[in-house]
């Protein structure tokens, strides 16, 4: 496998970063996943802006244009031969010293992997999650920025741990207000009364990519929309649940807490969402070369 590190493609086993690197000592630095499709990055502008503003956010400036940075993972891609796969990009701080000053990282690092991912078995697509709630809360806005997709996940990993331990894949996190705000690496939707409904982002749910395909997708499908705060209550009187994520793409969920969602079976909103990001999905995007 090659790897795009800090302007090379080198062999996976030369791929190393410094002990001193911050993103290793502090999580510091922005990452993004991305899909690609039949030869074809789906949303690449779309995540790689997400990645220069997630790293403006934290004060990391970027030696590279979006332009770049947009020719680097498709050359990534294309060094690997892969038509369908997963990309992680990961920008770091750099190598500095062992104090927090970032000031004292002089280069940022980036890396680029093209690989395939498969975050839940096939048949949940088919059947649907069962999930439960974890006590583990989204960090408050002031705390950190749930809009910055950074590498500060421990968090997302602590609510995992949770989903887990209980036997579920995967865990609803509520903002410290007791709202919803997403699940451990998905934002979530609901279908009640023929309306789709999901958190705010200001309720603490990343800005998803997917979650944006999936709007877009309801107005072509003419399915009225709505952003608002949900509580656990919404979720478990709804009449259908789904998750969206890059890598987990369009999920449906079918119980929260034990307590059933609608009929118990993936719903005919939840199908129509899947068919249609699938095939948008499998059609659009840039192509690597
Ligand atoms: N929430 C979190 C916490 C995430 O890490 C992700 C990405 N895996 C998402 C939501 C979904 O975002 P996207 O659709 O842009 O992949």
């Amino acid at each position: 496998m090659k790897i795009w590190l800090d302007g090379k493609l080198v062999d996976e086993s030369e791929a190393k970063i410094s002990v001193f690197d911050h993103g290793l000592l502090y999580g510091d630095g922005v990452f993004e996943g991305l899909r690609f499709y039949n030869g074809r990055v789906f949303r690449l502008e779309e995540h790689i802006r997400r990645l220069f503003d997630s790293a403006h956010a934290i004060c990391l400036e970027l030696p590279w244009t979006q332009e770049e940075v947009i020719k680097f993972t498709c050359e990534t891609v294309a060094a690997n031969g892969l038509t369908d796969g997963y990309i992680r990009l990961v920008v770091t701080r750099g190598a500095g010293e062992l104090g927090l000053n970032p000031y004292l990282c002089k280069t940022p690092s980036m890396f680029i992997i093209a690989s395939t991912i498969k975050l839940y078995p096939e048949e949940y697509y088919q059947n649907g999650l069962a999930i439960i709630t974890c006590a583990t809360r989204r960090p408050a806005p002031a705390a950190l920025m749930p809009q910055v997709k950074s590498l500060n996940y421990l968090n997302n990993i602590m609510a995992k741990v949770e989903a887990i331990q209980s036997n579920a894949l995967e865990a609803v996190m509520l903002n410290e207000q007791g709202y919803v705000a997403e699940c451990t690496g998905d934002n979530l939707f609901l279908i009640k009364n023929g309306v789709l409904l999901t958190p705010l982002i200001s309720d603490g749910a990343l800005d998803g990519i997917t979650r944006a395909v999936i709007l877009e997708l309801a107005d072509q499908l003419g399915v009225p929309f709505k952003e608002k705060s949900l509580t656990r209550y919404d979720i478990y009187t709804a009449d259908e649940c789904f998750l969206t994520g890059t890598a987990a793409e369009v999920i449906p969920v079918v119980s929260l807490d034990r307590r059933k969602i609608g009929d118990g079976k993936p719903g005919e909103f939840t199908k129509r969402f899947l068919k249609a990001f699938h095939e948008l999905a499998g059609s659009t995007g840039t192509p690597v070369a």
